[in-house]
């Protein structure tokens, strides 16, 4: 019998009335004949709402006594699918990441899956039981509960496919599938029926938050199929797989934009070898992953550094730099939260010229600065002022005529 693994996303469980919907599709699925096994999210916002339960007890919670929280979410909502499928008459049982022996490395609230185990999964499957996965944990090799950062059910779901050899992984979320652009953000957006996994990585990790970045890179390491599809309809959804040849046909697949950094600045350093070394093996030692970095043309031996962070490794990223300001001479330190990066996508980009020229013609078109700007080998990207980052996405998505369907 085929097994198949799906997960559903938070707002795909947010309500009892939800839950009961995902039952009787999993039930569905059960009676025509595969086994499956099911990775839940928390519901709806409950771990924004769990982060904020601790802020409000300290602003500086310990990571294992946050994973300890966090992992809480996904264990209501896999318990309450559970009791929904058995209603139904259907054998299902709920297990935690460890008990589904999901083994970590010890990096609490960014943990990466070591191994799975899987005895109990595969002994509840000889017993023709459905099997609920909480998400986005597992325990770590010192025996602590982890989480694998936020997102990171996606992750749990596609392991747990590589593992069990299982012949799909389903991720079910609130839209029908990859657009060309958040739909929520760009109304004519187009579905994709299918996007290679160099694609998918590139637009998860500049901010398309459809899926977690680091499930893309798990797929593409060990080929993991993946459909996302969306839970409210029967709709096919979008599939990521190897890039075949008429992929790079398309120049540009998609615009992805980002919200959740911050621009650090370093300005009036002095111009000579060493100081860069010095601010970001700093940055490394603290853990602080720096995405963008701009060192402007020195004037009189003395420059500016810029780098982007994520907004919540900002107040880090200042302090390194507050307190290094003196050793190297720097005339101070600042930080811009409303920033924005819009990146466009494609394998094209390998084999087409003119992308960037593209690019940048249509934000000075509208008046829009570019800050810092950034490239890979099928990817572009900007950083931009954060008040401006929708009216970009639009203008970007219309001068590459993504709405149209590629020929
Ligand atoms: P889930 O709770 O199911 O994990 P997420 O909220 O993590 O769902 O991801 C789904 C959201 O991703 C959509 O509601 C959409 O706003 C957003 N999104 C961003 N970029 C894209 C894109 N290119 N295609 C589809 N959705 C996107
Ligand atoms: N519940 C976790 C989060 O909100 C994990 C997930 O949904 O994938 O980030
Ligand atoms: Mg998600």
């Amino acid at each position: 019998m085929s097994l198949i693994v799906q997960k559903y996303g938070g707002s795909s469980v947010a309500t009892p009335a939800l839950i009961q919907r995902v039952a009787q599709r999993v039930v569905t699925a059960r009676r025509g004949g595969h086994n499956l096994v099911v990775v839940v999210s928390a519901m709806g916002k409950t771990t924004d709402g769990l982060v904020a339960l601790a802020e409000e007890i300290t602003d500086r919670p310990s990571n294992r006594e946050m994973d300890m929280l966090l992992s809480s979410g996904e264990r209501i909502s896999m318990a309450l699918l559970s009791m929904a499928i058995n209603a139904m008459g259907c054998e299902a049982i709920s297990l935690t990441g460890s008990q589904c022996g999901i083994i970590t490395d010890t990096a609490h609230r960014k943990a990466r899956i070591m191994e799975i185990k899987g005895d109990r999964i595969f002994s509840a499957l000889a017993e023709g039981k459905v099997v609920i996965v909480a998400g986005f944990q597992g325990v770590s090799l010192d025996r602590e509960v982890t989480t694998l950062g936020r997102g990171g059910s996606d992750r749990t779901a596609v392991a747990l496919a590589y593992r069990l050899n299982a012949e799909l992984c389903e991720i079910y979320t609130d839209v029908d599938g990859v657009f060309t652009a958040d739909p929520r953000l760009v109304p004519n957006a187009r579905k994709l029926d299918t996007i290679s996994g160099d694609e998918m990585l590139e637009l998860a990790s500049s901010g398309a938050k459809v899926m977690e970045a680091k499930s893309v890179e798990f797929a593409n390491k060990y080929n993991v199929t993946i459909h996302v599809r969306s839970s409210f309809n029967e709709q096919p959804g979008t599939i990521i797989k190897r890039e075949d040849a008429m992929m790079e046909q398309v120049v540009v697949r998609g615009i992805a934009h980002e919200l959740n950094e911050a621009k650090v600045t370093f300005r009036g350093v002095p111009d000579r070898p060493g100081v860069v070394a010095g601010i970001f093996s700093r940055l490394s030692d603290a853990n602080v992953n720096v995405d963008m970095i701009v060192q402007n043309v020195s004037e009189s031996g003395i420059t500016d550094v810029s780098f982007t962070v994520r907004k919540t490794d900002m107040r880090i990223a200042l302090g390194i730099c507050e307190g290094i300001k003196d050793k190297f001479q720097a005339k101070d330190v600042g930080a811009d939260e409303e920033i924005a990066k819009v990146s466009v996508i494609g394998v094209g980009m390998r084999s087409h010229s003119g992308v960037a020229a593209k690019m940048f013609q249509t934000l000075a078109d509208e008046g829009i600065n570019i800050e810092m700007i950034s490239t890979s080998e099928i990817r572009i990207s900007c950083v931009i002022q954060a008040s401006e980052v929708e009216r970009a996405v639009r203008a970007l998505h219309a001068a590459f005529e993504l709405e149209k369907e590629a020929g």
